[in-house]
């Protein structure tokens, strides 16, 4: 099966819309589209039809062009169930373990709370593709608006648990500023030096830093790493708990 067709779309600041299309049957969904016009936009000049849009959570710079684009194409718009009140004209509501079918491909449905407490993600393993919203950035994890340090950890951990190769689509441009703050927690990893010096690189060509891959998260992403004793002590916090050191990192960066 040829995988998914991906294409994307900056908008607002630093916002990402993707565009996910199956070649087999043109079948096409719009992840978190912020805003309607870049996306019918691009949807034009690819010659795609939107079919769906996937939100993974409720706020406004992800589901903002929700209804637009339902009026413009009858997409079916599908989003987490416990958010179900809070994500315009939905459809479908989905939650962890539900598969969404897109055309011959198929996601898995995560739960993955922190960020909001509706918050999920979709795993296309069939593309190697994960869609997964402001849980996960590129160097960094959303921020905790409606979930504790707990609930974000395991979350992370799920999406952790994904192949080496799963490239991760998330939905903003944050990865320089992650990567300044993620030297001041773990200066000497040199797997975060490389990948900073990447992202300084790309963003001065004027190029996205994402996708990444899920490899290179488990290796420089601060977030992914609080239970490595290797992060505790550069952190000065060996021995404490995973969820204990995830939480003083999130909030060293609330703070950076
Ligand atoms: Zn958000
Ligand atoms: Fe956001």
């Amino acid at each position: 099966m040829a995988p998914l067709d991906i294409h994307q779309i900056p908008v607002l600041t630093d916002n990402y819309v993707y565009l996910a299309r199956d070649p087999a049957g043109g079948a096409c969904a719009a992840v978190d589209p912020a805003v309607a016009a870049p996306v019918l936009a691009a949807l034009d000049r690819l010659g795609w039809r939107l079919t769906h849009v996937l939100n993974t959570h409720h706020h406004g710079d992800h589901v903002g062009g929700n209804l637009e684009l339902k009026k413009a194409t009858g997409c079916t718009i599908v989003g987490g169930r416990s958010d179900a009140g809070r994500i315009p004209g939905i459809d479908v509501a989905v939650s962890g373990g539900d598969i969404v079918e897109l055309g011959t491909h198929t996601a898995q449905v995560l739960d993955v709370p922190g960020h909001t407490r509706g918050h999920i993600a979709y795993w296309f393993a069939d593309s190697f593709a994960l869609f997964c919203g402001d849980t996960l950035f590129s160097l960094g994890c959303g921020r905790l608006f409606e979930g504790t340090a707990g609930q974000m950890w395991s979350s992370l951990r799920k999406l952790r648990a994904l192949p080496d190769d799963a490239r991760v689509y998330c939905a903003h441009e944050y990865t320089n500023a992650n990567a300044d703050f993620a030297l001041t927690v773990e200066p000497d990893n040199p797997d975060l030096q490389a990948r900073a010096d990447e992202v300084l690189a790309l963003r001065e060509a004027g190029k996205p830093t994402v996708p990444s891959t899920m490899a290179m998260e488990r290796a420089a992403n601060p977030f992914l790493r609080a239970d490595d004793p290797a992060l505790q002590s550069a952190a000065g916090l060996a021995g404490r708990d995973a969820v204990s050191v995830f939480a003083e990192i999130r909030s060293r960066k609330d703070r950076f």
